[in-house]
């Protein structure tokens, strides 16, 4: 289907998205319920007019000074991620020195095994997955083993496209979340540190790009744009964009 949308289609990158989720539930890195958690997301990026918008690019400067001030970063991958942005990721988590996790809502050894092989394709150098030791607290039984080198120790964790319970129960135990969702009424983008609304097929290129100024900035720069941020005001300016649209199209 893909040679068939003319790049001048007007919802070329959304059907481009489309097409590489489905990809991915074909290959076994996505589960059927990523279709659906995508279809969410896309019904709020309509809202948004499919673009980057002053306030997400506020969350992402934020977010990446976060990334750069930590000790142990770590970047939580799960299938819908690994299917939209795998070289994105790893070239992120190059720029940013963080580590990479696998870790996924319906837990399947194998569709780890892929995810992990899709991201060591895309050319990371190590991917890490949940051991069977080591878990977070406050969440159920299934979703709660993590890696010890990964997120256990990590003080900040990039958990894009994540559900309201781990998110929750990895804010309970003390780390730092950034998350990109598209919809900013979801617990995850209520519940994270910082929440960067915005379709994660624009919102990984973006901070790539962004991330060269904010590496030459010294770590009092750095310091103050964390503590100026405030993620309840920049959800509020996401919500407003949607009601914006709303009524303009009424
Ligand atoms: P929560 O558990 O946080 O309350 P939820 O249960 O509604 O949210 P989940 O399926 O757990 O949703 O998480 C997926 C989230 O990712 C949704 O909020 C969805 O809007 C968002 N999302 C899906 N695709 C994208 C995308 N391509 N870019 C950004 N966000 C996306
Ligand atoms: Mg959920």
């Amino acid at each position: 289907m893909s040679k068939d949308v003319p790049e001048s289609h007007p919802r070329y990158l959304s059907l481009m998205t489309r097409e590489r989720i489905a990809c991915g539930v074909e290959k076994g890195i996505t589960s059927e319920h990523g279709l659906i958690a995508q279809g969410r997301g896309e019904a709020f990026d309509y809202l948004i007019g499919e673009k980057t918008h002053l306030f997400a690019q506020k969350s992402i400067d934020a977010a990446l000074a976060l990334l750069l001030l930590a000790e142990h970063p770590v970047i939580s991958v799960n299938g819908n991620v690994a299917a939209l942005s795998p070289k994105e990721i790893v070239a992120l988590s190059r720029a940013i020195s963080a580590k990479i996790e696998v870790n996924i809502f319906h837990t399947s050894k194998e569709r780890e095994q892929k995810i992990q092989q899709e991201l060591l394709d895309s050319g990371a150098e190590e991917v890490l997955l949940p051991s069977e030791s080591a878990t977070i607290s406050d969440i159920d039984h299934n979703r709660r083993f993590v890696n010890e080198e990964g997120i256990l120790k990590a003080d900040v964790v990039f958990v894009p496209l994540e559900d309201g319970d781990r998110c929750e129960a990895l804010v309970a135990g003390g780390k730092k979340v950034v998350t990109v969702d598209l919809n900013p009424l979801s617990r995850t983008a209520q519940t994270a540190t910082i929440t960067i609304v915005d379709n994660i097929v624009r919102v990984i290129p973006f901070m790539i790009e962004r991330v060269e100024k904010l590496r030459s900035m010294q770590g009092s720069s750095l310091r103050k744009i964390v503590s100026d941020y405030d993620n309840s005001s920049l959800l509020k300016e996401a919500l407003a964009q949607m009601q914006k649209t709303l009524s303009e199209e009424n």
